[in-house]
């Protein structure tokens, strides 16, 4: 069911907990900015989330509200997972969904990256 994003932080959504260690998960990458875990329900060969520490809904909070500093550890962060995991040659994907038509499901930011295989066309519409 996709969120609104205009409402306030919940500090109970899946992925607040994820970062509380409250729940478990596969663990990629963390520095003081970011976490990034592997998604539970991989769309591609890799499928990897990022995101930020800070308490933002979506990319339109975090871009409206987030410190330059908390931008910038994040950014960076997202980069430094995709060359991690090895996927700047040959490319991958990233993705942040925002609200309903975005269809954005967990309502704490989440860049999604995809790679490992040939992603297709850019949109699939239903
Ligand atoms: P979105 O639709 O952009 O909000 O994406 C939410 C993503 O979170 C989906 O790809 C889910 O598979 C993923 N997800 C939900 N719960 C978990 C979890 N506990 N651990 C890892 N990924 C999760």
């Amino acid at each position: 069911m996709p969120i609104d994003p205009t409402l306030p932080y919940n500090d109970e959504n899946i992925f607040a907990k994820i970062l509380r260690g409250e729940i478990p998960s596969n663990k990629v990458y963390e520095d003081d900015w970011a976490f990034a875990f592997e998604d539970i329900n991989p769309q591609a060969e890799i499928h990897t989330l990022v995101i930020p520490k800070g308490r933002y809904v979506s990319w339109d909070d975090f871009s409206a509200k987030a410190s330059n500093e908390e931008i910038g550890g994040f950014v960076r962060a997202v980069g430094e997972v995709a060359r991690m995991k090895g996927l700047v040659e040959p490319g991958f994907r990233m993705m942040a969904n925002i609200g309903a038509h975005g269809g954005q499901e967990v309502p704490h930011l989440h860049v999604h990256i995809f790679g490992g295989e040939p992603l297709g066309p850019m949109i699939c519409k239903k």
